[in-house]
């Protein structure tokens, strides 16, 4: 009889792809307190009730609360995912009515995230308005005349305009929403928390910043940028996100306790202040880090291979990517381990580094694999030592 082996159920990677948010790996690591809440939270918690009164609460206060401290919005929420919060969004406020958006908003975000079928799955309607690259704030009145009840703003988040491109800002389209009296719905996707520039990397819009703006509804995921579980969280107006909470989609989009655990610690640490949130949640950790401490991980791992092996490996330069769908123009400079194996050719190095105990993935590139050590926590560096010596030896 023929042994089948069933692969461990989400067995532990090593990330050496240099792409922070791999989408295929988890996208974001957790930072060890959030780790610590989720597990924490696997017994009976507080999660509906009220301690003082003994009476039934409702489960999404305390991170309500504590989203409104961070981000300066009045109210938020948060689901599964930040597809089921447009969804959501979309079938509290607008359906069955019509949203106005412009042509070059109507993106698709992988695979099963494509906005006019999002629209069409809430029964809402939509006014595509303005040129593929071009929309102006006449094109948005003109939408709006034709009974629009909403206005929605997507995020570019996975590709850039180059040449011709021009859009009203947010604060334009915050304010015609205003004038018109519908609310104004922004999808920002990967939720940046704190503006990246001075390490040279470019978020966009953050979330603090949509809210101050006066948007009425900000929605981005867990995963992204922010750095957390998955998730999709909404921040904006009480009365919105009321409306949320009491439609009948949200109890089938709602998280479990060890979720909401999750997300309020990773809130603590963002209401601590960017010092703590750079240095103790790893996405951002990864995005900011110097290319000389890679470069030293780099090295530390030359050293712990096999002499035999070091003659197959060369410290080279690389960039490496935010990934997730995230910030595509972005690329970070750093230091990978470029593995050329003499006795087995590279797909067989990387199905064995990919079969390894942790599981190794890398990046194919030429002739070489490339081990990109960004991603490679330093208490991995030892283990992907193992792991390579093995593979190729
Ligand atoms: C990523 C993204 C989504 C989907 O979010 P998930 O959390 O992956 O469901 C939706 N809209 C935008 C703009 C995004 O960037």
């Amino acid at each position: 009889m023929d042994v089948i082996t069933v692969p461990l159920c989400m067995a532990r990677v090593i990330n050496a792809t240099g792409v922070v948010l791999h989408t295929g790996l988890g996208r974001a690591v957790l930072p060890a307190s959030v780790q610590k809440a989720m597990q924490d939270a696997s017994g009976y918690v507080l999660l509906e009730v009220d301690q003082e009164s003994g009476e039934r609460g409702e489960r999404i206060a305390p991170f309500s609360n504590l989203i409104s401290t961070v981000t300066g919005a009045h109210a938020g929420l948060a689901v599964n995912n930040n597809a089921a919060a447009v969804l959501l969004a979309l079938s509290a406020l607008v359906a069955p009515g019509k949203v106005v958006i412009a042509h070059s908003h109507l993106v698709e975000i992988g695979g099963s995230f494509r906005l006019p079928e999002v629209f069409a799955q809430s029964g809402c309607q939509f006014v595509a308005v303005g040129a593929a690259n071009i929309v102006r704030l006449e094109d948005y009145i003109e939408g709006l005349k034709q009974g629009a009840v909403a206005i929605f703003v997507a995020h570019h988040s996975n590709f850039w305009f180059q040449g011709e491109h021009e859009e009203p800002s947010l604060a334009e389209l915050v304010c015609l929403a205003k004038n018109a009296g519908v609310p104004l719905l922004y999808d920002l996707g990967t939720g940046a928390m704190l503006d990246l520039s001075r390490w040279g990397i470019d978020v966009g819009m953050t979330v603090g910043g949509a809210v101050e703006m006066g948007a009425d509804l900000v929605c981005f995921s867990g995963d992204k940028l922010f750095g957390g579980p998955q998730a999709g969280i909404v921040v904006g107006r009480k009365d919105l996100i009321d409306k949320l909470l009491h439609h009948p989609l949200y109890r089938s989009l709602r998280l479990g306790k060890n979720m909401l655990a999750g997300l309020c610690a990773m809130l603590e640490i963002y209401r601590a202040g960017e010092e703590k949130a750079l240095v103790e949640i790893p996405t951002l950790a990864m995005l900011v880090e110097p290319s000389d401490k890679i470069k030293a991980r780099v090295e530390r791992l030359m050293m712990l291979l096999p002499l035999d092996i070091t003659a197959q490996c060369r410290v080279a330069e690389t960039t490496s990517k935010p990934g997730g769908g995230t910030l595509p123009q972005v690329e970070l400079p750093g230091w990978a381990v470029a593995v050329r194996p003499q006795r087995i050719n590279l797909r067989e190095l990387a199905h064995r580094l990919r079969m390894g105990d942790p599981s190794v993935w890398g990046r194919l590139s030429g002739k070489d694999l490339w081990l990109d050590m960004r991603t490679v926590a330093n208490g991995e560096v030892e283990e992907l030592a193992g792991v390579l010596s093995k593979a190729i030896s």
